[in-house]
């Protein structure tokens, strides 16, 4: 069994209907997916997006703020996804750290890898907030840069999605879904698993990235005791 891995799940996974803001229901759901990890001895990173709350491109589209400060308005947002994301893992019973990668010292731990690997070697779940800490970068790079310093053996992107399609599943009727796939063809425009530089990453570093599922109960575990039955795995 993969020992240590991490999960990132987007921002809007935990909108819920509404598209907007945090659905506790879907927390909750979300906290017991990890609980099932933590109790069957895996060791678990998490990294959350912000698109629920802004993104700073969204945010500058108009001209009047700039990007740059939007992508930190953003980076904020994952840190406010962060508290939610560690009081519902404490609701269930487990212990979880959030740190930061920009300093908030009342929030959050600041990011330190060492500090990260210690908290999971005695089960704390880490959750990473405020994406790399720079601006134009995304939540996906931050999981993929986060995942190869803690040493996961594999970062599972959470979705909606049962993985990674040739096409557009919700567009196109005859999508063909991919069980595997290679970085370079994830690295091809019309796939879109995650931005480049997140794929360049994992590539780099030899991460595997698992795209699944997030509805399908008991799915993280099955992928990582190796049933890919409900997802695609680029490597
Ligand atoms: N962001 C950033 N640097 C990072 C990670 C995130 O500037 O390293 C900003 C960026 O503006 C992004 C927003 O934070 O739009 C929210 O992250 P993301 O869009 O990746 O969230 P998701 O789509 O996963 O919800």
């Amino acid at each position: 069994m993969d020992k240590r891995v991490l999960v990132k799940f987007s921002g809007e996974a935990l909108a819920g209907d509404e598209g907007y803001g945090i659905d506790t229901k879907i927390l909750d759901y979300i906290a017991e997916e990890i609980k099932e990890l933590v109790d069957n001895g895996v060791q678990v990173g998490i990294v959350i997006g912000g698109g629920n709350i802004i993104r700073g491109v969204t945010a500058a589209a108009d001209g009047i703020i700039k990007r740059t400060s939007g992508d930190y308005m953003g980076m904020l947002g994952t840190v406010i996804n962060g508290i939610a994301m560690q009081e519902v893992l404490e609701h269930k019973g487990l212990k979880a750290r959030l740190q930061t990668a920009i300093k908030m010292e009342q929030i959050a731990e600041p990011f330190i890898v060492r500090k990260a690997a210690r908290h999971l070697e005695k089960n704390r779940v880490v959750i990473f907030s405020a994406g790399t800490g720079n601006p134009y970068f995304t939540t996906d790079t931050a999981a993929t840069l986060r995942a190869t310093e803690i040493g996961a053996s594999l970062l599972i992107k959470a979705t909606k999605v049962d993985g990674i399609y040739d096409k557009d599943p919700m567009k196109f009727d005859d999508a063909v879904k991919l069980d595997t796939i290679t970085y370079d063809q994830a690295l091809e425009d019309h796939i879109k698993v995650m931005d480049d530089t997140a794929i360049a990453l994992a590539k780099d570093n030899k991460l595997p990235i698992v795209v699944a599922n997030m509805n399908e109960k008991g799915n993280l575990l099955k992928i990582i005791n190796g049933d890919t039955s409900k997802c695609s795995i680029v490597k």
